[in-house]
Formats: C-alpha cells, sequence, structure tokens
C-alpha cells in the first residue's frame, strides 16, 4: 500500500490549517503549527498573491491530506461523487468520511488517522462481525464497526481509549466505548464536516 513518508507537519503549514495528522502531539504546545503557522521552505513567510488555481489546487491538497488519501484515490471519489444525487462537493466529503479508517478515528479507537490506518491493516477491527483491513472501505449506514474479539484485551485499546474517550463523536455515529463498538446512523452530511473546507473548490478544480 503507497503512502506519504515525508514530514507530516510540514503538510498542516503548506495547508495553512492544523490538519490533525500526529494525535495528541496536535492538541499540545508541541504542535508546529501554533510556534510555525507559516508555510514551509525558504520563502515561506514572504506573501504571496495566490492564483485561482492556486487556491482550488490547495483547497484539493487539504483534503486529501486531511484523510490521508493518495492523488488517484481521491480522484475516483470524486467521480463517485460526481454520479451520486446531490451536490457533488458534500458528497465528497461525506465518501471521505465513511473511510473505515475515519470511522475508527472519529470512534475514538485511534488518536490519528495513520494510527487508525495501521490497525485496520492489522486486522484489529471487525464491520459486522467479518474482519476488515481495507482502511478505504466505504462503511454503510447501519454497519457495525468492532474491536475484534482478540484484541479486546489489549492494553493498547485500552490506552487509546483512555487517551482520546473526551474526543467527541460526531452526530453520524453511535460510539460503546465499553463495548468498543460503534454504529453508522447515517451518512455523514455537510453539517457534520467539523474542519474549515471549501469544497466547490474542488469541484471546480476537477471541473477544468
Ligand atoms: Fe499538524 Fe498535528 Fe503537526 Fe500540529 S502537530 S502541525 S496539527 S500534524
Amino acid at each position: 500500500m503507497a503512502r506519504y513518508t515525508g514530514a507530516v507537519c510540514r503538510m498542516c503549514r503548506r495547508e495553512g490549517q492544523k490538519l490533525f495528522l500526529k494525535g495528541e502531539r496536535c492538541y499540545s504546545d508541541k504542535c508546529s503549527f501554533t510556534s510555525r503557522g507559516y508555510a514551509p521552505g525558504q520563502h515561506g513567510q514572504n506573501r504571496k498573491k495566490v492564483s485561482e488555481y492556486g487556491m482550488q489546487l490547495r483547497e484539493k491538497q487539504k483534503v486529501r491530506r486531511y484523510y490521508g488519501v493518495l492523488e488517484g484515490q481521491f480522484a475516483k471519489y470524486f467521480e463517485m461523487a460526481e454520479r451520486k444525487a446531490g451536490m457533488t462537493g458534500p458528497n465528497l466529503l461525506s465518501i471521505c468520511e465513511s473511510r473505515l479508517d475515519n470511522v475508527v478515528y472519529r470512534l475514538g479507537f485511534a488518536s490519528s488517522r495513520a494510527e487508525a490506518r495501521q490497525l485496520v491493516v492489522h486486522g484489529h477491527f471487525t464491520i459486522n462481525g467479518k474482519r476488515v483491513d481495507i482502511p478505504s472501505y466505504l462503511t454503510k449506514e447501519g454497519e457495525v464497526i468492532a474491536v475484534c474479539e482478540k484484541s479486546r484485551t489489549s492494553d493498547k485499546f485500552k490506552a487509546v481509549i483512555e487517551a482520546n474517550g473526551s474526543r467527541p463523536v460526531p452526530m453520524w455515529l453511535e460510539a460503546d466505548k465499553d463495548k468498543l463498538e460503534g454504529k453508522i446512523t447515517r451518512k455523514a452530511n455537510r453539517d457534520d464536516i467539523d474542519y474549515d473546507v471549501q469544497e466547490n473548490l474542488i469541484v471546480e478544480f476537477y471541473s477544468k
């Protein structure tokens, strides 16, 4: 599975926004974006006028990086979003939210999406009782995501749940931290998106 292996905090600085890619560190004063909230590189602090295309590109990159999705897969999500009924931009965000690694993170079973991805790949989760080890699996309404039987006693999960217990679970999910499971009660809609994004710019980017 291909993945980004470069400096993670650099991505937040490039996109001018905290993308919460490093778990607990993101909420602490060790966050690089807090101390150096400007673009990386020699000219990062120089203000530049960004073109229309530049803004569209940055918005697409921001969302892609937020969910840890590679270029090709993100383009496929866009095609799926276009084919669905309704508005393409919110559809795209809803598809990204439904990824299994994102759901695991949102339920508080991992401290970051990257950690969620690793836990899924290592086979720690089931969907409706069947083991699923594909982070990009798109979850559906009614499905129950649970920590698999063997992993339930692991100290790692206990520690993760303890550390992330206070993080709010979005309205479209129902979490049972004692049973170590969660349910998709409905599709995530635009109002559920809790970060700053202008999805219309992404639609414009792909519509060229
Ligand atoms: Fe981004 Fe987290 Fe790094 Fe801060 S600590 S810059 S939020 S990845």
